[in-house]
């Protein structure tokens, strides 16, 4: 195993000199001894019938030092799921496992060699899952399996280039596949020139793949269903997906390549599947040498649908600073998205907040007084990030005043407001004019504990808060008043 890792070190160190020349992706155009021993005898390895192998996927998202530059999240979902589609047929299914991983190292985040690209997989490896970083740069190819550390590295430049389905191709490689034109990577076929019957290869020839089928087996990436390709430069498709580059084999048969197989190089407008016996190969490799990714085959597989949310704050309510968003939780959601913007239409410019969270709520800090705020939420789970529809509604922060600032509060007692945790504290006031009111308990830093009170009231009014849910500390009673908000202290021992 040793030997196998140090000579593929080398192997990379060697392919930094040819990353020029492969840029569209650098995975190193080796085959696994797993795939020779796969292909030389493929009915002796389980394949799973037609269940459907669900895998975790760790998505490491890779920033500058100072925390910048790092892929959109929803570019990366918009990616991660093209590649769901993609694998449909195999009955892969890929689910992204916890939360994704920000990373702030600008020397990975643009790494220039496979040894800076191989430190960063190794730092930051998540057992038991596909480990996926988006990156700026990576070693100047679009994209590479590394199969020292075994996990994949994506440039956020290739993804963006949504035809090229840049994630399930290197997914393919993760999971043993080579090029469909193995041998020829960092060669340009001309076809006037004879064509040889092998190529160089890294370590031993490879033969040239002949179209009479003959030498399916040992010649190129191995299967006999992908048919003869030696463009190792991007290329169009005709209407039909074949190259529009004409080649010719050692027997002087003509041909063109196809360019539907996700392993081929073509521009990817026609790219739209993996051959059977890939799909097999990459079953078997799953099953038979990767089962620690399929330890968990519980989760969701349904997307979310609901797109009713009860959202509190509810449109235009006033709250104080650091507001808790709450949202009803939906059914089929393990995350959800929210955003917190200055406007209804959710520019990206105008972003405030955004995040993730497991949970029903989140507390967002930071906000200026006296301001309108829009937010919303999409409910979502980690098998189909994309599905799932926003709710939105607004919130106006309030200005805190002083208690006689607000005229309609008429002898605010609150007694006792040092208590032992278990007491009663009684709220009571007299209020000359019938008024909209908000009573929220909050922490020392301004988070809400609870709601106290919410609705209209008018004459003498009393509220009772219960304290033996308290721990011990200093505590706000924060009072609105038809907008305007004043606050007590509250201390509990
Ligand atoms: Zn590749």
């Amino acid at each position: 195993m040793r030997n196998y890792f140090l000579c593929c070190i080398a192997l990379l160190l060697t392919l930094n000199l040819k990353a020029q020349h492969t840029e569209r992706c650098g995975t190193p155009p080796v085959k696994s001894e797993w795939l020779k021993n796969y292909q030389a005898n493929p009915d002796a390895y389980a394949k799973g019938g037609d269940t459907t192998l669900y895998v975790p996927v760790t998505v490491h998202v890779v920033g500058t030092d100072v925390g910048t530059g790092y892929y959109p999240t929803e570019d990366i979902f918009r990616t991660f799921c093209q590649m769901n589609v993609d694998f449909e047929p195999v009955g892969i299914r890929f689910y992204i496992e916890g939360d994704l991983n920000y990373i702030d190292n600008s020397t990975w985040y643009s790494h220039t060699t496979f040894t800076d690209g191989t430190v960063m997989m190794e730092t930051n490896r998540v057992p038991g899952t596909f480990n996926c970083y988006i990156v700026e740069q990576a070693t100047g190819a679009g994209g590479y399996y590394n199969p020292v550390s075994d996990a994949v590295a994506l440039t956020m430049g290739n993804l963006d280039l949504q035809t090229w389905h840049t994630w399930t191709h290197e997914a393919g490689h993760y999971f043993t596949l080579m090029h469909t034109f193995l041998g020829w990577e960092g060669i340009d076929y001309n076809l006037n020139e004879p064509t040889p019957e092998s190529v160089s290869g890294w370590f031993s020839p490879i033969p040239v793949e002949r179209m009479d089928g003959s030498n399916c087996v040992e010649a190129s990436d191995g299967f006999c269903d992908t048919p003869p390709d030696y463009l190792s430069s991007t290329f169009n498709c005709d209407a039909a997906g074949f190259s529009l580059q004409l080649q010719k084999d050692p027997d002087s048969i003509f041909f063109y390549s196809d360019g539907g197989n996700y392993m081929s190089y073509s521009d990817g407008i026609c790219n739209s599947y993996f051959s059977q016996e890939q799909q097999n190969a990459m079953r078997a490799n799953l099953i038979n040498n990767r089962q620690d990714l399929l330890t968990n085959q519980e989760v969701i597989d349904v997307p979310v649908t609901e797109v009713t949310m009860s959202l509190e704050p509810a449109q235009g309510e006033v709250v104080m600073e650091a507001p808790a968003l709450r949202w009803s939780s939906v059914q089929n959601a393990n995350r959800y998205y929210y955003e917190v913007n200055r406007v209804a239409s959710f520019p990206s410019s105008l972003r405030i907040k955004e995040g993730i969270v497991s949970d029903t709520f989140v507390v967002v800090g930071g906000l200026g007084d006296d301001t309108n705020y829009h937010w919303r939420v999409r409910p979502f789970n980690t098998t189909y990030p994309c599905e799932g529809e926003f709710a939105s509604s607004s919130f106006m922060t309030g200005e805190l005043v002083s208690i006689d600032g607000i005229t309609a509060l008429n002898d605010l007692v609150l007694y006792p407001n040092i208590v032992s945790a278990g007491q009663t504290v009684r709220l009571e006031t007299d209020l000359d004019s019938r008024v909209d009111m908000q009573i929220y308990l909050l922490d020392v830093n301004g988070r809400q504990v609870s709601t106290i009170f919410k609705g209209q009231a008018n004459g003498s009014f009393l509220q009772e808060i219960q304290t033996q849910a308290l721990n011990a500390g200093l505590y706000w009673i924060a009072i609105n008043v038809d907008g305007v908000w004043t606050q007590r202290k509250m201390v509990v021992f």
